[in-house]
């Protein structure tokens, strides 16, 4: 009595070869191929009782060739079983629907494969129900679950917007809070600039007994949100405030004056905290815990101080509002270390040059700046000439314009990227946006 038939289709040799190679195979005659167009030729030639086919065949799906099998009155009678490692519900009612005997999970054991070729001719073949694998709580135990890890010590910008806050829908990605920066590093918390972002991050704070808020300079975008800094009205919180010897008040003096009545319901002396102001005087390091922070005159109208923020894990530069190389409309690559342009930012390159990551502002386009010199802010290709000049692994960018929309500075990284790649820059860049955390 002749050998029933068996023709296996699968693009892997290896288990063509598995199949071929196991004790009951002797009991079949066996052709084999490997892609879906030779199946369906060795099918007319070789009559097979039975197929195996792989689902995913080269070049001819197998479905298609089992709608084929079976639209042809000769050939309808194969046995199909179609194997599969996409062990997916629309696959097995594909296979099943379309009159396969069999929907065969991969992978396979050759005895089991054999088992139901034995269960086809013996007439007893039927696909069994469609059952997916559900993990035991065991296997969901043991899984590889990570956890994002939390940060004792790291930056987190609470407001990324120069000139003057906005919001709308066309700034959700970037944010609309003016100029807020968090350090914390181990439980010591160090804050600069009160712009609108100062305050949610007052309301993260809980009932911390001190705190140490620098300004930068006092124009609106970097003061504005104090009003609305929750540490402010509680008893026993010691809040100083550090900020540059004013040209025409101190800060405590504007202060009160940006608090009287005809302003705002609560006047500076009826705020709860036990508040004190401080001179910032250039380059006198001063240390909270483990954060040093010194600062440096940027090129901005009125007393303007960049800081430098030193802890023991990270040095960080943060200069917000510094117009860089005032007039100078070129290439970044021009303003070599002699550059004359460069001279009055030679004590800045020095204050930064140590630094791990900068932050400095990068304000205008290129095509903006024309209209824009002498404003205070730099442009971008102007940003990049001191970035050239320093050894930071990364920039970021903050102090966004305010005319800047999500989309715009989605350009604007393009172009930061392009000229940095064209000043063979090697740092990591990125621009700001509320909310943004950087573990230090
Ligand atoms: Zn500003
Ligand atoms: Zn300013």
């Amino acid at each position: 009595m002749p050998k029933p038939k068996l023709l296996l289709a699968d693009h892997s040799i290896e288990i063509l070869q598995t199949i071929t190679n196991a004790p009951l195979a002797t009991k079949y005659q066996i052709e084999t191929v490997r892609t879906g167009p030779e199946c369906l030729s060795k099918i007319h030639e070789f009559k097979p009782d039975l197929i195996y086919m792989d689902m995913m065949l080269p070049q001819m799906h197998s479905i298609e060739i089992l709608k084929k099998i079976k639209e042809e009155p000769e050939l309808s009678k194969i046995g199909v079983i179609i194997g599969s490692f996409q062990i997916m519900i629309q696959n097995y009612h594909s296979v099943i629907d379309n009159g396969a005997d069999y929907f065969l999970e991969k992978p396979f054991d050759p005895d089991f494969f054999f088992s139901l070729v034995e269960k086809f001719f013996d007439k007893a073949l039927e696909p069994v129900p469609f059952a997916l694998h559900h993990a035991s709580e065991s296997d969901i135990l043991s899984c590889y679950n990570p956890i994002a890890s939390t940060h004792s010590s790291y930056i987190r910008f609470w407001g990324t917007r120069g000139s003057n806050p906005v919001s709308g829908p066309e700034y959700v990605k970037h944010g609309g809070n003016t100029c807020s920066l968090e350090v914390t590093y181990e439980g010591e918390t160090v804050i600069i600039d009160a712009g609108t972002g100062i305050r949610q991050l007052g309301e993260t704070l809980g009932e911390k007994d001190k705190i140490n808020l620098f300004i930068g300079h006092t124009h609106w975008d970097h003061i504005t949100g104090i009003p609305f800094f929750k540490p402010l009205y509680q008893k026993n919180c010691d809040v100083t405030i550090w900020s540059p010897v004013g040209f025409e008040q101190s800060t405590k003096k504007l202060f009160s004056n940006m608090l009287a009545y005809a302003y705002f319901p609560v006047r500076l002396d009826e705020m709860h905290s036990k508040l004190s102001f401080k001179e910032l005087r250039d380059s006198k390091p001063i240390h909270i815990g483990k954060i040093t922070i010194e600062t440096h005159y940027t090129n901005h109208p009125g007393p303007t101080f960049g800081f430098k923020i030193t802890t023991p894990s990270k040095k960080i530069g943060y200069i917000t509002d510094n117009e860089m190389l005032i007039g100078f409309h070129g290439n970044p690559n021009e303003i070599t270390l002699d550059h004359p342009k460069l001279k009055p930012h030679l004590d800045l390159i020095e204050f930064l040059k140590d630094c791990d990551t900068v932050i400095h502002e990068a304000q205008y386009f290129p095509s903006e700046y024309h209209t824009k010199v002498g404003w205070g802010h730099s442009s971008i290709p102007n940003a990049t000439a001191l970035i050239k000049h320093l050894s930071c692994k990364e920039w970021i960018v903050t102090h966004h314009d305010p005319a800047h929309k999500d989309y715009d500075l989605q350009v604007k990284n393009q172009v930061h990227q392009d000229v940095l790649k064209e000043c063979n820059i090697d740092c990591l860049f990125q621009l700001a946006y509320d909310g943004l955390i950087i573990p230090i």
